[in-house]
């Protein structure tokens, strides 16, 4: 029958252990060209499989998985959790306004941000106002003003008179042209924003092609005359492998407070994420996915790891698999109430794994005919008391998990020592465990539903 063929192929699982040396190597090796292939910079990608490589030779067989997908899943698992391991909401002033700073490398997409920013920030009702500190560029300010009129938010710009054009010589000695002193009209800008009441700041800064000590003096300047409750370093996806040096070389340079991630609209597989995410230890707070001013989202680390993985089918068919095993072990179970076969620590493991990727009891409990009369008194249970009992079963051996009644009093100390409990609540745990297994017996032979365990009555 179907279910001793599942029950065969459980046990052949079971006895795998860990996944193999092979298994592990032929898959990471795939992952690294995958890595590579999303342009994710040469140093991460090392750094990034030996890690997964480790994870992945510790790991127990999945018995829902083959080796593949389960490396597969690790990987992604461990992407999110690099992209998403700094993931906060945006810093907002305590006392208005807040203070928005934009830096990064001339195209990267910062004036365009600047919109989309000052959009999202009016939508949810503030009072957004844009400043105009790139003055390196003549046309750099009406750039501005049209971003501006599109999101309809006002632009704060030195006046047309002060933009006349003088030297500034920057720290290195070489001149940088200016039409304008940046660190001042920041500072009016502010100051504006203050006496007009207007709730946040953004302002957009000025970049070169390539990192510029000269530029960065100038970023560091403003930086420092404003003091911006965030800095956001502005990058494109685009930037491939040179993601790392950039983005140390702002980090050095003004030490930026969070990350914007552009043109995610194009080609561009996203690797540049993960290169800055785990060289920077910066959070990416938003992704940019157009030239228009709506075209701005919060970044979602695990859309980003299935992107650089670019492996979504397999994602999709490794979710699919593990659903139908949780499926097929609430078959088995129900087999086993049938046979009047007994209930094992080891059956109680699978049911609590089982309970907690589907989230609750009450949808285990509607997936298992018979159990429906005991509803209200299991959904008494605190659930956070599943994590001692698992601790204390995951401290059990085989023999221990199959053989309850064997457990004596060295083992039980064994085991609670091994779990971090009192042997009091390992000895509670066998007794309602002893009453679980009769009850189920008394079920499967239709004998209704006794006393429930623990419960005097
Ligand atoms: P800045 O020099 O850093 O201020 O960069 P800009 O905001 O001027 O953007 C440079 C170019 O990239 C412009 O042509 C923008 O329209 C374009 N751009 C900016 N962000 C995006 C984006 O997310 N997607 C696409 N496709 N283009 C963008
Ligand atoms: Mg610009």
């Amino acid at each position: 029958s179907l279910s001793d063929r599942l029950t065969a192929t459980f046990k052949n699982l079971r006895g795998k252990g860990r996944l193999s040396e092979s298994d592990v190597n032929k898959t990471v090796r795939d992952i690294r060209m995958a890595l590579l292939d999303a342009d994710v910079a040469l140093p991460v990608v090392k750094d990034f499989t030996a890690a997964i490589r480790e994870r992945a030779l510790g790991a127990e067989v999945s018995e829902a998985l083959n080796p593949g997908q389960q490396v597969v899943k690790i990987v992604n698992e461990e992407l999110i959790e690099i992209l998403g391991q700094h993931t906060r909401p945006l810093r907002l002033a305590k006392t208005a306004p807040t203070v928005i700073m934009l830096a990064g490398l001339q195209g990267s997409g910062k004036t365009t941000l600047a919109g989309k920013l000052a959009k999202w920030f009016k939508d949810q009702g503030n009072t957004p106002l844009l400043v105009a500190a790139d003055l390196q560029r003549p046309n750099a300010v009406t750039q501005l003003e049209v971003v501006g009129e599109r999101a309809g938010v006002p632009v704060y710009a030195p006046e047309r008179g002060n933009v006349g054009g003088h030297d500034a010589v920057g720290p290195t000695g070489e001149g940088t042209r200016s039409y304008g002193d940046p660190v001042e009209v920041a500072e009016d800008g502010i100051q504006h924003a203050i006496s007009k009441l207007y709730n946040v700041v953004i302002v957009d800064t000025a970049g070169r092609l390539a990192v510029d000590e000269a530029l960065m003096e100038q970023a560091a300047d403003i930086k420092d005359a404003i003091e911006p409750d965030e800095v956001l370093f502005v990058i494109d996806a685009m930037i491939g492998q040179a993601a790392v040096e950039t983005a140390q070389a702002f980090q050095e340079g003004i030490d930026f407070s969070g990350v914007v991630l552009t043109k995610l609209d194009g080609d561009a597989r996203g690797g540049a994420a993960l290169s800055v995410a785990k060289i920077t230890g910066r959070p990416i707070l938003f992704a940019s996915t157009g030239e228009g001013v709506k075209d701005f989202e919060i970044f979602h680390p695990d859309r980003m790891a299935s992107r650089i993985l670019d492996m979504g089918d397999m994602l999709t068919l490794i979710e699919q698999a593990e659903r139908a095993f949780d499926k097929q072990q609430v078959a088995e179970m129900e087999r086993k109430f049938l046979a009047a076969e007994d209930f094992t620590f080891d059956d109680f493991l699978g049911q609590m794994a089982a309970i907690k990727k589907m989230g609750s009891f009450k949808s285990m409990l509607k997936m298992m005919p018979g159990m429906n009369q005991m509803r209200e008194q299991l959904d008494a249970l605190d659930e956070r008391e599943f994590d001692r009992v698992e601790a204390m079963v995951r401290s059990m051996t085989p023999f221990e998990r199959s053989h309850p009644k064997q457990i004596n009093g060295s083992r039980r100390a064994r085991i609670a020592a091994g779990s971090g409990v009192q042997v009091g609540e390992v000895n509670q745990l066998l007794v309602r465990f002893g009453e679980a297994q009769k009850m189920m017996k008394q079920l499967a032979k239709g004998g209704g539903i006794p006393g429930l365990p623990g419960v005097t009555g």
